[in-house]
């Protein structure tokens, strides 16, 4: 048995990889290219008009590569990325460093910059009319229509506000002047505010789309000041200051049955599975149901374990097993000094050491609550 590829999801299928990176489709994106398409279909849009949305997709597309081709510059990961009706999203590994993030997140927007700038002296060079910028959003011809797209895109990204990459920027250049969870901070109560005066201008206007974009960017700001105060909360720390060293192990030869009885009689979930002094891999309790649902439940352990576990050292940086815990697969991580097991890590254990550190964070900051 092969632990469940995290990074697959069934919401959003892979359509292509391109150096390296997938690339999904949302699934709410078919929908939505779906209802253009009958919108279209109903309105007998001209064919400039439904070409139109797979380029602008195409762009996004590009914006987020520009991301993800900067970050793997600074050898930064890209996990995947994925399109969706509002835009596309490169989920990019690890916390980078100010000076990297700020130019990550300048490279989206760059590239939307350079195709605008490229189609424009084409036009010019062509003698042709020049994409006009008005708010009404006339409808120009596809290439001029394209260029306005592509300014759109940049100026909206460049809104200083979380998840945009403005937000990121502006965080970028005062995590330059001050630590880092100041500088979220401010940055995501900054891009909070702007998203409440953006819904209340889209409820005073009955802009559905705007309250949409709203809550959207209100959520993701929330959402990256919480991520990065948890990782401020691990940061210089390893993980031999957060595991568990206290845990049980099960031998290969026991029976399932036994794993069962040691679950019920305890609070762990995951057990290491020995042979000797050996660590043969992990029985997890989602395996334990399964093989049990599968009326297995007499089988030898050794049947039913993740052989290619999770293994951190002891002196590896905490925030590693934060980030491991991230994605879907909250299986327990083993800490080996070589071949030898000498620790555990957990959601709930890393979770509970991170609240530790903060309750001391604050009563160093306050004395009197002592
Ligand atoms: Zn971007």
């Amino acid at each position: 048995m092969s632990r469940s590829n995290s990074s697959s999801s069934i919401w959003a299928p892979r359509i292509a990889t391109i150096a390296g990176i997938p690339i999904r489709l949302h699934f709410t994106f078919v929908l939505f290219l779906a209802w253009l398409a009958a919108a279209a279909n109903q309105q007998k849009q001209d064919a400039e008009g439904i070409a139109l949305i797979p380029a602008i997709f195409f762009c996004v597309l590009l914006h987020e590569l520009g991301h993800a081709l900067v970050a793997k510059r600074f050898g930064i990961k890209t996990r995947d990325i994925t399109l969706y009706p509002i835009g596309g999203v490169a989920m990019i590994e690890g916390r980078p460093k100010p000076k990297e993030e700020f130019w990550i997140a300048v490279a989206g927007p760059a590239v939307n910059v350079v195709i605008a700038g490229v189609i424009t002296l084409v036009l010019l060079a062509t003698g042709s009319d020049l994409p006009k910028f008005d708010l009404g959003l006339g409808r120009q011809g596809f290439i001029r229509d394209l260029v306005i797209a592509n300014a759109f895109i940049v100026v909206f990204n460049m809104v200083p506000a979380f998840p945009m990459d403005g937000g990121r920027v502006l965080r970028a250049v005062l995590a330059m002047l001050m630590p880092n969870p100041k500088a979220t901070q401010i940055a995501g109560v900054l891009g909070q505010l702007l998203a409440m005066a953006f819904g209340i201008a889209g409820v005073f206007t009955g802009n559905i789309l705007w309250m949409v974009i709203a809550l959207f960017v209100f959520l993701g700001a929330g959402q990256e000041v919480s991520a990065t105060l948890a990782f401020s909360l691990v940061e210089h720390r390893r993980v031999r200051d957060a595991m568990l060293t206290q845990f049980r192990t099960i031998a290969h030869g026991e029976t399932l049955n036994t794993a069962w009885r040691m679950l019920l009689d305890g609070n762990q979930d995951d057990f290491p599975v020995v042979y000797g002094s050996e660590t043969l891999g992990l029985l997890t309790k989602g395996n334990l149901y399964a093989a049990s649902a599968a009326g297995r439940a007499d089988d030898y352990v050794a049947d039913h374990i993740i052989r290619d576990f999770r293994r951190l050292l002891p002196d590896a940086p905490l925030e590693v097993a934060l980030e491991m815990f991230s994605g879907q697969d909250r299986t327990a991580i083993l800490v080996m000094d070589g071949d030898q097991l000498v620790g555990m890590l957990t959601p709930e254990n890393l979770g509970e050491f991170m609240m530790r550190e903060q309750t001391l964070a604050r009563s160093a900051q306050d004395p009197t609550r002592g």
